[in-house]
């Protein structure tokens, strides 16, 4: 230590347990804190979206950005969804009342890890990139093979709906990896040969091409695809739905100043297009069936909320209507009323895609069931993501969650469980979706609840509402109370119910 010149001196009095702070050395920020006693320090910012990670929350020894909710281990920078890459680390002495913080860490090579004789992957998306990229950062060195079907490879799909549609978010922010990076790490990446059938007994996997794989282990992380209306017009060239980067740059090439679109569904991509399209200066009308947008999820006064920002940007509702045809003149509705269109987005959800699971004669639950490990009923095969129903030990039902971090945090809790790791898939659903310039975060899952517990205001953007069933909290949506999301989400990791009933009467 005495000879190694300090980065940064700060006096242990000021090295908080649980208080991270950022200190500038040079060009450098950075995070500084205490967990469980320890002094360490870190990058500032969260290498998901550059979220300053002081502002989230310190839990156990990990640190979480507030703004998407990745999670970073403070010894090793490693990620969990939403973010893949680590972030650095640097090493420090605490000697005579001073933290001193030495250099950077250079990443250093992970121990090596046993596991199967080798994984195979299907689906590059999200789910399936996070598995592989984790496989080799835990330290995997055997054969990892990523079959992937949607060019350009893995994207960052959120954005697709948000900034990129806006065209705040230049093209090359959308790929989260590149053919370059599974080089490097020695993944071997299959773009445009898609799995045709798996055989569990055999251990293979057939790839459209007749390219036969064999593997220690399958992960299937097929995902979902974007449902399509079944209505007179349906299939017209002007009828989109966004589920990938091409979907989404033919949307952009429709989205013309003064085009008129009509988006079929008022959930939350379908509200996200809006506010983009409105953002392009397209005139947007939005058809749904329900009376209040996003009611069944969030609840009918957050939906209201939702619903009264986009009507401030111009947006149209058609609520308790349906789509009854799509012709030349527009879009018709089941009342008869006609609403012109140059071009149409239906966001009207999505399904898993179960077709090799189930011609393999895996257990299907509206979804492929998996058991707490993420296997499926055939051993050595596992599911992940959008496509995987696994018991959720906070509600104790088995949950199937369309969520990005969801997706990314089961790949890399799988590849933790490939190489040895214990116990099962415990992480809390979380997403975010964006509307103008109001985030709404939701943490758990309920897909009914009995009472609501609000805090706050929304129209002051410091709200939160807590979904309880049966007298416990299933699920909380926060709007501009980051901190309270985060706490809510680790104490619900814990297990610590009355943590959480706590928490959201606090707000
Ligand atoms: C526009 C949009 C916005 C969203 N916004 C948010 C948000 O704000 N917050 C949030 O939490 N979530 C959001 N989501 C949801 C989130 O993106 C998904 O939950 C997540 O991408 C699921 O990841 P996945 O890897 O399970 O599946 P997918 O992303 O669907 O990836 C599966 C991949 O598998 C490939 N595949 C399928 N079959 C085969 C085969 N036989 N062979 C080879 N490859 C195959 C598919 O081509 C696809 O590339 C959004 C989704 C969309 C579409």
């Amino acid at each position: 230590m005495a000879d190694t010149p300090s980065l940064l001196q700060v006096p242990s009095s000021e090295v908080l347990e649980g208080r991270a702070k950022v200190h500038t050395a040079g060009a450098e920020s950075v995070l500084v804190v205490r967990a469980g006693g320890k002094a360490y320090a870190t990058a500032a910012t969260c290498s998901h979206y550059g979220g300053p990670l002081a502002e989230g929350l310190v839990a156990g020894a990990t640190v979480r950005c507030p703004w998407h909710h990745a999670c970073f281990d403070l010894a090793t920078g490693l990620a969990s969804g939403p973010a893949m890459t680590p972030i650095a680390c640097y090493d420090v002495v605490e000697e005579g009342g001073v933290v001193h913080v030495l250099g950077k860490r250079a990443a250093a090579a992970p121990a090596p890890a046993a596991g199967p004789v080798s994984v195979v992957i299907i689906g590059g998306g999200v789910a399936g990139a996070a598995c592989a990229e984790a496989l080799r950062r835990n330290g995997y060195a055997g054969p990892v093979t990523l079959v992937a079907d949607e060019p350009p490879g893995p994207v960052d799909r959120p954005n697709l709906s948000k900034e990129y549609l806006v065209g705040t978010a230049p093209e090359e922010w959308i790929p989260l990896r590149d053919a370059a990076f599974y080089a490097e790490h020695r993944i071997d990446f299959v773009l445009g040969d898609p799995a045709v059938r798996i055989d569990p007994r055999e251990r293979t996997v057939a790839l459209r091409s007749g390219r036969a794989l064999s593997y220690g282990a399958l992960v299937l992380a097929t995902g979902a695809e974007a449902r399509r209306l079944d209505l007179p017009g349906a299939v017209r060239p002007n009828v989109h739905t966004l589920r990938t980067l091409a979907d989404a740059r033919a949307i952009i090439a429709r989205a013309k100043e003064g085009a008129r679109a009509v988006v079929i569904g008022a959930s939350f991509i379908g509200l996200e297009v809006a506010a983009s399209l409105r953002a392009r200066k397209v005139e947007v009308e939005v058809v749904g069936p329900e009376a209040v947008p996003l009611a069944r999820i969030v609840g009918e006064k957050i939906g209201r909320f939702v619903r009264s920002l986009h009507e401030a940007k111009g947006v149209r509702f058609h609520l308790g209507r349906r789509p009854a045809a799509i012709g030349d003149a527009g879009v018709t509705l089941d009342d008869g009323a006609v609403l012109p269109a140059d071009f149409v987005v239906a966001g009207v959800g999505v399904a898993p895609r179960t077709a090799l699971a189930a011609a393999a004669g895996i257990t299907l639950d509206r979804g492929v069931a998996v058991d707490e490990r993420l296997q499926t009923s055939e051993p050595g095969v596992f599911a992940i993501g959008d496509i995987a129903r696994y018991p959720d030990p906070w509600s104790g039902e088995r949950v199937r969650i369309e969520h990005f971090a969801a997706a990314q945090r089961q790949g890399q809790a799988l590849a933790r469980m490939l190489l040895g790791g214990a116990g099962g898939f415990r992480d809390v659903p979380f997403f975010w979706s964006a509307h103008y310039d109001t985030t709404l975060s939701y943490v758990g899952h309920a897909e009914a609840w009995d009472q609501v517990l609000e805090t706050g205001s929304l129209e002051e953007r410091a709200y939160s509402a807590a979904f309880e069933k049966g007298g416990k909290v299933l699920a909380v949506v926060c709007v501009g109370k980051d901190a309270l999301g985060l706490e809510v989400e680790a104490a619900m990791e814990r297990g610590d119910a009355a943590g959480v009933a706590a928490l959201v009467r606090r707000g």
